[in-house]
């Protein structure tokens, strides 16, 4: 009995059926094509968490309408995602995207933060922000108990490229890399699926806007649909709390647009992701 149900497993779970990395505690993926091998997996404990673009930043050839319409669409290819054909379950996680808000990209302890999303006309010189970067989303969890507490996506108008609504010849398709930025402020690490959302570069004009099989997996495994949690879209302001040397780390990825006919130009430009320290805390 025991090799027939083996026999029906290995039928089917095929060799490709988990390409899906998800983003651990030891903030490191030196291999964009591989999963990470160390640290816990991290994950948002609530059933949901708002997004909330600043508009302080526009790019030129995409008005704030049109981001905010490309935000919400690449949200909502997220929000659409069904767990089990049959009963049609969702993942208990949902990306809610709010109002516009002046805060900037940031983690403040103690402080009610904001998940922000915008462009960024200067970049800035710290580790996260690699100048090839097309953007990037740093998420901040609790280095113990892999708790998201904030995640910032910024596009880089420093970029080799222009971003655009449309993803035309020669631009980078802003809806493309929000969806894959959206995937990182889940949780979710680079595939080494190339057809995958989470596919760690794009090419001009490239559109990967839907998440795919391998996309869906992955945040079905995050977020399975039976785990009962409440949607609280705000982030609440969490403290250090209890002894001991409780820390956060902080976790950026970038995506890098840098890919012509299929050529690799620059693989460094894919990942951003050494540990930093911060005075962040686990959740009390
Ligand atoms: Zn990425």
């Amino acid at each position: 009995m025991r090799c027939a149900l083996a026999f029906v497993v290995a039928l089917l779970a095929p060799a490709s059926a988990q390409a899906y990395c998800r983003t651990t505690t030891s903030a490191r993926q030196p291999d964009p094509t591989m999963c990470p091998s160390q640290g816990s997996p991290i994950a948002w404990t609530t059933g949901c968490t708002g997004i909330r673009i600043n508009p302080a930043v526009a790019a030129p050839g995409i008005s704030p309408a049109q981001f905010r319409l490309a935000v919400s669409e690449s949200v909502r290819s997220w929000q659409t995602v069904i767990c089990d054909a049959t009963t049609r379950a969702a993942p208990s996680f949902e990306l809610v995207l709010l109002a516009d808000t002046a805060d900037l990209a940031g983690y403040e302890d103690a402080q009610a933060n904001t998940n922000v999303v915008t462009f960024r006309a200067t970049w800035g010189d710290d580790e996260f922000h690699d100048p090839n970067a097309a953007a990037i989303t740093v998420v901040t969890f609790g280095s113990r108990t892999g708790a998201i507490l904030d995640a910032d996506t910024e596009f880089n108008l420093r970029a080799r490229y222009p971003f655009s609504f449309d993803g035309g010849p020669g631009t980078t398709d802003v809806r493309t890399v929000a969806t894959h930025e959206f995937g990182h402020t889940q949780g979710l690490a680079h595939s080494p699926d190339r057809s995958a959302v989470m596919w760690y570069t794009a090419g001009q004009g490239e559109r990967r806007r839907t998440p795919n099989a391998d996309d869906v997996a992955g945040l079905c495994a995050v977020y399975p649909p039976d785990r009962a949690v409440r949607c609280d879209p705000d982030l609440r302001a969490q403290t250090l709390m209890g002894g001991g040397a409780a820390c956060g780390a902080s976790h950026g990825t970038a995506h890098g647009a840098l890919f012509v006919t299929g050529v690799a130009l620059a693989l460094a430009a894919g990942l951003r992701a050494r540990r930093r320290f911060v005075a962040t805390a686990r959740r009390s």
